[in-house]
């Protein structure tokens, strides 16, 4: 982490104090957890390969991080992020050296769910991962089509044809990402369907490696990707 974020992360705390994702008491930034919380936090840094793309993820979909990646999603909780994705960094470090990594991206909102949230979740852990990591954040993805909301629909199969072409590399990067590493953050893998449809798409524009990065993952014998 650069110095003058760390001068700027100290005069935000004195204004928006930070707070644990699992109990929302007061915490010291830069930590994982408030010091109770912490006793209980077990990550388990899964990773999962394919031929092409694997993804690490902290913590199983369950339990106190089922629910602070919820309120993160659904509860207008974006200041869980930055603390969410140091578990992320943690996890990451565990198989990667960060200097492997040319950028980090996230996936792209659909923009209903942009303007109703004001905010895209997978972007704030993405970008707290770029703080901690010092990789570079660049959007290099964008949804190019309406889709019905992944987390209602249960089927993989049907998950999977409802994301089919949904995004593309924004033109500007298309020559940037070529024999490129990138590391594409979402906040959940459930099928793997939507990370392996942007994964396609850095794919098809040279990408020379993708590595997902979510912070919960559902266990499931329906995976797409995995
Ligand atoms: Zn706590």
């Amino acid at each position: 982490m650069k110095w003058y974020h760390k001068i700027t992360d100290y005069i935000l705390h004195c204004f928006f104090p930070v707070r644990c994702p699992y109990c929302d008491e007061l915490i010291t930034p830069h930590l994982t957890a408030c010091e109770q919380c912490e006793k209980d936090i077990q990550p388990v840094n899964i990773f999962n390969r394919t031929d092409k793309m694997c993804c690490i993820s902290p913590f199983y979909y369950n339990g106190i991080y089922k629910k602070a990646i919820l309120d993160l999603k659904f509860k207008n909780r974006s200041d869980y992020a930055k603390t969410l994705s140091l578990s992320m960094t943690n996890a990451l470090k565990q198989y990667f050296d960060f200097s492997e990594f040319d950028y980090i991206t996230c996936v792209p909102p659909s923009k209903n769910s942009y303007h109703k949230r004001g905010y895209n979740q997978a972007e704030l852990l993405a970008k707290g991962l770029s703080l901690y990591t010092e990789i570079p954040f660049e959007h290099l993805l964008v949804k190019i089509k309406d889709t019905k909301v992944q987390h209602t629909i249960s089927d993989a199969q049907e998950r999977k044809q409802n994301i089919k072409n949904a995004f593309a590399v924004i033109t500007q990067y298309s020559d940037k990402i070529q024999d490129k590493t990138i590391l594409l953050v979402d906040d959940i893998l459930t099928t793997g369907a939507t990370l392996e449809e942007c994964g396609k798409e850095l794919y098809k524009n040279k990408a020379k490696n993708v590595i997902c990065i979510t912070y919960t993952f559902v266990e499931s014998k329906e995976k797409v990707i995995l």
